[in-house]
C-alpha cells in the first residue's frame, strides 16, 4: 500500500530543507524552479568541494607517475570503482567489474560492442526495448548490423510493453522467449512515462541463465538500486544525472554467461575529476538516503499527477496511478510528461520558462516516437519543493 503524499511531505520536510540548502545553484536562483533533473541533476556543495579540493591539492594523471599526487589519483580512482560496486549493493565485488564511462549511452554501447558482439551466434535472438531511450536501442541494432556483415544473423525482438502504463508486459515476454533468447536489455525507470518498469519480473520469465542489461539512467540516485535484488548482469548509469559532473558514468558487469566483460583497447587518460565527483556524489546520496529521496520525489510527483488529472486541458503520458490513489500496481517515479491539448510542447516550455520553470519540452530521445510532437517533461530531485509543484499547477491552470 503506497503512502499518503501529504503525510510523506510533512514527515520529510525538515530533512529535505537541510539537503536543499546544500545546492548553491538552487539557492542562487530564487524565483526559478529547476524541473529538468532527468536531463541532468544539480550538484550539491560537497561534490563541488571535492572537485575543488582535488584540483587544488593533488591533480595528476592516474597510473602513470610515481610521485604522491599520481599515486593518490590512482588510489582515488580505484576507491571510486569500489564505491560504485558498494553503492549498487554488489554481492560479489571480486567477481564483477566496474568500467567508467561518459554516461549511460557509452556504457550500453560498450556492453554491446565489447561484450554482446562476441557472445552471440548465428540464429540467436535478443530482446530489447523499442520505446525507451534511444541509447538503449541503437547499440543493440548496431550489433545486429555488425554481425550481419560477418554473416552472423541475429534476430532482434521487441521487449513487450503494456498499453497505457508503458511498463513491460511479462506475459507477452513469456510468449516470445525461447531457447535462442540469449540477451535482454531493459530500462529501470522510463524517462518519459516515469514508470518503474518492474525489471525484477523479467528474470522470472527468461530464467536464470539469460544475461540482462539494465539502463539505470533514471533510477540511480532517485531510489535504492541493487544489482542483487534486480538480478541483472550489466547495469549502466550516468553520473551527471546522479549529481556528479558531466561526462561521468559507469557500467557494472557480472555476466553469468559468455566471456568476462573486458572493454577493449587503450583507454587513455581517464576523466579523473569526473570520477572524483562521482565518488563524492555517491557518498552524498548514500548519506541523504536514496529511500527517502524516492519517497520525497514520489510525493511531489503524486501531487503533480493528481493536479494535472483535474485539468482536462492536459494529457498525462504513461501511468496515471499516484501514491494518493494507493495503487501498488504501478508506481510512478520522479518525473511526469504531459501534453496540452492545444498548446504545442515547445510553446508550453517557453511559457513555463517565462514563469521561472525550467522543463524539458521535446521528444525526449524516445525511440520510435519522433513524429509525435513531443511533450513537456517535469522531472524532480530532492531539491524540489511542494511550493514549486503548487505554483506550477497554478500556472498550468491559467493556461487551460
Ligand atoms: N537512458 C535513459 C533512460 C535516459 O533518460 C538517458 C538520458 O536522458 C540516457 C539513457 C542517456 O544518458 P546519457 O546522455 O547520460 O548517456
Amino acid at each position: 500500500m503506497a503512502a499518503d503524499p501529504e503525510r510523506e511531505i510533512r514527515a520529510l520536510a525538515s530533512w529535505q530543507r537541510g539537503l536543499r540548502a546544500q545546492f548553491p545553484i538552487v539557492l542562487g536562483h530564487p524565483g526559478h524552479a529547476y524541473l529538468d533533473s532527468a536531463a541532468t541533476a544539480q550538484k550539491p556543495a560537497p561534490v563541488l568541494d571535492a572537485v575543488q579540493r582535488y584540483l587544488t591539492t593533488s591533480n595528476a594523471n592516474a597510473g602513470r607517475g610515481s610521485y604522491p599526487w599520481a599515486n593518490s589519483t590512482t588510489a582515488l580512482l580505484e576507491r571510486a570503482r569500489e564505491r560504485v560496486g558498494e553503492f549498487l549493493g554488489d554481492p560479489d565485488p571480486g567477481g564483477s567489474s566496474v568500467h567508467f564511462t561518459s554516461g549511460t549511452t557509452e556504457g550500453l554501447r560498450t556492453v554491446a560492442r565489447d561484450w554482446l558482439a562476441g557472445y552471440l551466434c548465428d540464429g540467436d535472438e535478443i530482446v530489447v526495448p523499442f520505446s525507451d531511450h534511444r541509447a538503449n536501442l541503437s547499440p543493440w541494432l548496431e550489433v545486429r548490423e555488425l554481425l550481419a556483415r560477418q554473416g552472423v544473423r541475429v534476430r532482434v525482438r521487441e521487449l513487450p510493453c503494456q498499453a497505457g502504463s508503458g511498463d513491460y508486459d511479462p506475459a507477452a515476454l513469456a510468449a516470445i522467449v525461447g531457447p535462442r533468447t540469449r540477451f535482454v536489455a531493459a530500462t529501470h525507470v522510463h524517462h518519459v512515462y516515469g514508470a518503474d518498469m518492474n525489471v525484477h519480473r523479467i528474470r522470472g520469465v527468461v530464467g536464470p541463465e539469460v544475461p540482462i542489461c539494465l539502463d539505470a539512467a533514471q533510477s540511480l540516485g532517485h531510489l535504492p538500486v541493487s544489482v542483487a535484488e534486480l538480478d541483472v548482469d550489466f547495469l549502466a548509469f550516468s553520473g551527471h544525472k546522479a549529481m556528479a559532473l558531466p561526462g561521468t558514468g559507469a557500467v557494472w558487469a557480472r555476466p553469468r554467461q559468455g566471456p568476462a566483460f573486458r572493454p577493449g583497447g587503450w583507454q587513455g587518460t581517464p576523466n579523473t575529476v569526473g570520477i572524483v565527483s562521482l565518488a563524492a556524489a555517491l557518498d552524498w546520496l548514500d548519506a541523504a538516503g536514496t529511500d527517502r529521496i524516492e519517497r520525497w520525489t514520489a510525493a511531489l510527483t503524486s501531487r503533480l499527477t493528481d493536479g494535472l488529472g483535474r485539468m482536462p486541458a492536459y494529457e498525462v503520458l504513461g501511468c496515471r496511478s499516484s501514491l494518493a490513489a494507493g495503487s501498488d500496481v504501478q508506481r510512478r517515479r520522479s518525473l511526469v510528461a504531459f501534453r496540452h491539448r492545444e498548446i504545442g510542447a515547445h510553446d508550453l516550455g517557453f511559457i513555463l520558462y517565462s514563469h521561472g520553470f525550467m522543463v524539458r519540452s521535446d521528444g525526449h530521445c524516445q525511440a520510435g516516437r519522433e513524429e509525435e510532437g513531443g511533450s513537456v517533461r517535469v522531472s524532480l530531485h530532492v531539491y524540489n519543493t511542494p511550493e514549486e509543484m503548487e505554483t506550477l499547477l497554478t500556472t498550468l491552470a491559467t493556461l487551460q
